[in-house]
């Protein structure tokens, strides 16, 4: 269960057991802060995993799907989470930068696309979850 941000005091924190959400996404630090504020608006609580591409990394790599999956199956083992959230975000370097892209929409179709090949391959691998895909440009963050 998500408790709303604004109510997550130090007791409630040491409280808490379990949460619904691991959320996945880019290394690239220039978008982590604004990620992590809006997965707190979003989710509260949360266990959080960076990989370099985030949904390129999944889709590209079967090692490195392999080790998300370990990921996937700690988070469910320590605390209970029913949801897996890939985050995707402009200009990232893994698939090319914002440059080899015509426009900003062309480069979210692109995302959408990696996005739903991602979660595709995750849910394969972890079926019993809700995937979630989102990205995050330079103005906002957004579920797709
Ligand atoms: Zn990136």
């Amino acid at each position: 269960m998500n408790i709303p941000n604004d109510k997550l005091d130090i007791p409630t924190l040491r409280a808490m057991r379990t949460w619904d959400v691991l959320a996945i996404s880019c290394f690239d630090g220039r978008f982590i802060p604004r990620t992590v504020e809006w997965l707190r608006q979003e989710a509260g609580v949360f266990d959080y995993r960076t990989e370099p591409g985030s949904s390129k990394a999944i889709i590209d790599s079967l090692p490195d799907l392999y080790r998300i999956v370990n990921v996937v199956e700690i988070a469910l083992r320590f605390h209970e989470i029913t949801e897996v959230w890939l985050i995707d975000h402009a200009d990232c370097m893994a698939c090319g930068g914002s440059g080899i892209h015509q426009s900003a929409e062309a480069e979210l179709d692109f995302h959408k696309r990696q996005l739903n090949q991602a979660k595709q391959a995750l849910q394969r691998m972890c079926p019993g979850l809700e995937f979630k895909t989102a990205y995050i440009d330079w103005e906002s963050a957004f579920f797709l």
